[in-house]
């Protein structure tokens, strides 16, 4: 097997704000695996707060050499291998997860959501994303979702969220779910909010307060209406027990998890515990969304928008429609390289 990679910058359709930052643009690194004339595609999102830069991650790539490695359905084997290289580098290890997934998929001829088991009719609804903006964005940025999504995920934590909700719902009675991005602070104000929140048509709440505020936490699941899931608290499989009755559920993301092998797992463990479940990405292309999207019938909550909040999406690959994610039969992750795909990008 032959590894190749070449970093990118994904161009955001419009700027992201936050409760903690904004950005237009996310750098990132597509990497590609070759064996026996196939080609698996994967991807490394590095958004700046993940603490990954395209140099460290580009390092790390070069460090991987699966020439050992003849047969590529060893996927345990070889991902083994690649972990233990070095700690950390999470989302560089999830290019080639997916990339492995994707040429293992390639080589038995079916999609990777059918080895795994899962039925692609029951992939569920993708929410899209509102960023935090003026009402009158917000109230724009609303109209024009709601036309094309079936649930809206909003982005909290200011000292005005009541008043973005009320924003929104001048606009749509879609199910909302909210993420306070650990903006919040006072459990009081929280479970209040939470309640009110819950008679906006709000489906769940994201990481409402710092990831190491278990107690806070617990006591807002405890009397919240709606499940409190959690996020920046959440990386690895490891962490979920430690979670469990502090949160109601997870939200799994490849570039945490180092990609689809430990998603899996980490959906069998939430489950294992009781626990909902989310798949959530950062600002990907569709082909980590469509790696994502390929566990998708087996969750709850998608929220898998970061390749509709792109300009240069250099993939095809998982669509919506209706507001809901649509798998294809192709093999692997599904993704085949848009044509003109160098010109996308700006490198
Ligand atoms: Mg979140």
């Amino acid at each position: 097997m032959e590894l190749s990679f070449h970093p990118y910058t994904l161009t955001l359709r419009g700027t992201f704000t936050i409760s903690t930052y904004s950005r237009t643009t996310t750098p990132g690194i597509l990497v590609e695996l070759r064996h026996d004339g196939l080609t698996g595609y994967g991807e490394a999102s590095l958004p700046q707060y993940l603490g990954e830069t395209v140099d460290n991650a580009a390092k790390f790539l070069s460090r991987v050499d699966l020439s050992q490695f003849k047969d590529p359905l060893m996927t345990d084997d070889i991902l083994t291998h690649v972990a233990g290289i070095d700690h950390g580098h999470c989302a560089a290890k999830a290019a080639i997860d997916i990339a492995l997934h994707d040429l293992a998929g390639k080589i038995i001829g079916q999609p990777c959501h059918k080895l795994l088991g899962l039925d692609k009719a029951k992939a569920p609804a993708t929410s899209y994303t509102i960023g935090i903006g003026s009402p009158d964005e917000t109230r724009g940025k609303v109209r024009e979702a709601a036309a094309k999504y079936k649930i809206l995920k909003v982005k909290l934590g200011t000292d005005h969220d009541r008043q973005i909700i009320e924003t929104i719902r001048q606009e749509t009675d879609l199910p909302i779910t909210v993420d306070a991005n650990q903006g919040w602070r006072d459990p009081a104000e929280a479970i209040d909010m939470a309640h009110w929140l819950a008679g906006q048509g709000t489906l769940l709440i994201e990481q409402p307060f710092p990831r190491e505020d278990l107690d806070m936490t617990a006591r807002l699941s405890e009397a919240s209406p709606i499940p409190i899931i959690a996020d920046e608290a959440v990386q690895r499989a490891t962490d979920i027990p430690r979670l469990h009755g502090a949160f109601d559920g997870i939200n799994i993301k490849l570039m945490k998890c180092t990609g689809m092998h430990e998603a899996w797992s980490m959906v069998a463990t939430a489950r294992s515990l009781g626990m909902r479940v989310m798949l959530g990405c950062m600002t990907e292309t569709s082909c980590a969304i469509s790696a994502a999207a390929q566990l998708s019938p087996a969750v709850d909550f998608a929220d898998l928008d970061g390749n509709l909040l792109i300009s240069n999406d250099p993939f095809h690959g998982v669509t919506v429609s209706d507001g809901r994610l649509v798998l294809n039969d192709a093999p692997g992750i599904g993704v085949r390289p848009a044509e003109r795909q160098a010109q996308t990008f700006t490198i």
